[in-house]
C-alpha cells in the first residue's frame, strides 16, 4: 500500500506544530491538516504561557516570538461573601511564563514551520477515520489521505481517536472554558504584566478566574467543571461576564470564546497511543490545573516535540507505538503530571474551593476585629472549621495534600 507521508498530524495548534517541526528536523516527510484558515483561527488560551519548552523547541523565541508581556506579578484573590483575600508576589524581570494570544502565537509558530519546510493544509477538515492495510487513512473535505503513523493534535476532542471508536465524548472529564478579551488602557511598563487566579466570584461552579495581563487588553475568563454549571447563579452563556462585572473590568470586548479543557488527572488519562496512532497535547488529555497554575500550552509544546522524535524512532523500528510512551516516561510531562494529581483530588473534593477561603476569610477577619471576645488564632481556626463541618485533622491531611 503507499503512503501520503511518514507521518500525518491532525491539528495545527501548538501540539501538531511542535510536532512537525521536531519530526521535520528528524528528516521525516509530514503532512500536516488543519481546519482553520490559519493557525491559530480557531485556538482559545487564556494566555500564559511557561517558555521552558518552547526555548526548546525555537532556542531564540524570547527575541522573535509575539509575546504580551513577562508575567512578574502573580495575585491571588478569594471572595467569601462580603469580604475578599488577597495578596501578590512579584519578580522584577522574571522570564519564566508570558501571557500570549493564540491567533498571533500560533500563526507565527505555524510560519517557523513552513520555513523550516512543514506542509501545512489550511482549511481541511478530517471527517473521519479508518484503518486500511498498514496504516490509517484520514477522510477529509479535501479528499484521503493515508499514512502509517499519525499524530491526533486536533485537541480536547482528539477526532482521530473518536472516528477509530476508541474515545468518546466525555464532558465529565473536561472542564468549560470561557474567556473575553478585553481592551483598555494598562498602566504597566512594558516588561511587566500580571496573572490574577481568582475563586469564589460566581457562585455554585466549581472552578477559578483568571485575568491576564496583554500589551492594551486583558484575557478574561474562567475554567469551571461541566457538572458544576447547573448550579451556576449565572447560566454558561453569561458566566464571562457575570465574573468580569464582579471583578469591575470595563472596556470594549474584542473576542468571546468558549472551548472544553481537558480534566481528566493523571490517574484517570485515556489511552495515549495505539497502532499507527499518537497523541498529543490535550488530545492526550496533558493539562494541569492544580489552583496555582493553569498549564497546557508547554506540555502540549513538549508533547508534540517527543513524538517528532519518536515518529523517526517508530518508523525505524517497525512502527512500535509504544516507544513514544516509554519517551514520555522519561521527560517531565507525565512526572509534573502526577505531582499535581494531589492538588487536582483535593480541588475536585465539593467543600474544598467553596469552604477553605471562606474560612480563611473568616479567621483573617476575627483577628482584625477587636471586641472583648478574643480567641487565639488556633481556637479561632478550629471554630471556624467546625462551622464548616471539617475536622483540625481532616484540615491538616488537607494541608499535607495540598504541599505535597
Ligand atoms: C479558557 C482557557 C484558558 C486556558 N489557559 C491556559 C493558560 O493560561 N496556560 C496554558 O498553558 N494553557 C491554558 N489553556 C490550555 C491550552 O490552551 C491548551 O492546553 C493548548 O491549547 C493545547 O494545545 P493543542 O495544540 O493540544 O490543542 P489546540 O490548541 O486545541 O489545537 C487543536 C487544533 O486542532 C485543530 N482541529 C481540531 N479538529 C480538527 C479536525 N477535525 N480537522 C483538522 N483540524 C482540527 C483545531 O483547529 C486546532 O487548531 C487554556 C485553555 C482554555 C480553554
Amino acid at each position: 500500500m503507499s503512503f501520503d507521508a511518514d507521518v500525518i498530524i491532525v491539528g495545527g495548534g501548538l501540539s501538531g506544530l511542535s510536532a512537525g517541526i521536531t519530526a521535520v528536523r528528524e528528516g521525516l516527510n509530514v503532512i500536516l491538516l488543519e481546519r482553520g484558515e490559519y493557525s491559530g483561527a480557531k485556538n482559545l488560551s487564556g494566555g500564559r504561557m511557561y517558555v521552558h519548552s518552547l526555548l526548546k523547541l525555537i532556542p531564540d523565541a524570547l527575541d522573535k516570538a509575539p509575546f504580551e508581556r513577562p508575567i512578574t506579578k502573580e495575585t491571588f484573590e478569594f471572595f467569601c461573601e462580603n469580604k475578599k483575600l488577597s495578596f501578590s508576589l512579584e519578580e522584577k524581570d522574571k522570564k519564566n511564563s508570558f501571557s500570549v494570544l493564540r491567533s498571533k502565537f500560533d500563526r507565527w509558530l505555524a510560519g517557523e514551520a513552513e520555513n523550516l519546510g512543514l506542509l501545512i493544509s489550511y482549511s481541511t477538515l478530517v471527517t473521519d477515520a479508518h484503518r486500511e492495510g498498514n496504516g490509517i487513512t484520514l477522510e477529509t473535505n479535501r479528499g484521503a489521505l493515508k499514512a502509517p503513523l499519525v499524530i491526533d493534535a486536533s485537541g480536547v476532542t482528539s477526532v482521530v481517536f473518536r472516528y477509530l471508536g476508541l474515545r468518546n465524548f466525555s464532558p465529565s472529564k473536561w472542564m468549560l472554558g470561557v474567556k473575553e478579551i478585553v481592551k483598555t488602557d494598562i498602566k504597566m511598563n512594558d516588561n511587566e504584566g500580571e496573572v490574577r487566579t481568582i475563586v469564589g466570584t460566581i457562585k455554585g461552579v466549581k472552578g477559578g478566574g483568571f485575568v491576564y495581563t496583554n500589551k492594551d487588553s486583558l484575557s478574561v475568563g474562567m475554567a469551571v467543571t461541566f457538572d458544576s454549571l447547573p448550579k451556576s447563579e449565572y447560566p454558561a452563556k453569561d458566566l464571562v461576564e457575570g465574573f468580569r462585572e464582579k471583578l469591575g473590568i470595563d472596556g470594549e470586548i474584542l473576542e468571546y470564546s468558549a472551548h472544553a479543557i481537558p480534566y481528566y488527572g493523571y490517574k484517570n488519562l485515556p489511552s495515549i497511543y495505539t497502532d499507527n496512532l499518537i497523541a498529543v497535547g490535550d488530545s492526550a488529555g496533558f493539562l494541569i490545573n492544580d489552583g496555582f497554575t493553569i498549564r497546557g500550552m508547554d506540555l502540549a509544546i513538549a508533547s508534540g516535540m517527543i513524538a517528532g522524535l519518536s515518529a523517526k524512532k517508530i518508523k525505524d523500528n517497525g512502527y512500535k507505538t509504544e516507544i513514544y510512551y516509554d519517551m514520555l516516561k522519561e521527560s517531565f510531562i507525565l512526572k509534573h503530571l502526577e505531582l499535581a494529581y494531589n492538588r487536582f483530588e483535593l480541588m475536585n473534593k465539593a467543600y474544598t474551593l467553596n469552604s477553605y477561603p471562606e474560612i480563611l476569610c473568616n479567621v483573617l477577619s476575627d483577628m482584625f476585629t477587636v471586641s472583648e471576645n478574643r480567641n487565639t488564632l488556633i481556637d479561632d481556626a478550629i471554630l471556624r472549621l467546625k462551622e464548616k463541618g471539617i475536622s483540625l485533622t481532616q484540615a491538616i491531611n488537607d494541608m499535607w495534600r495540598m504541599l505535597k
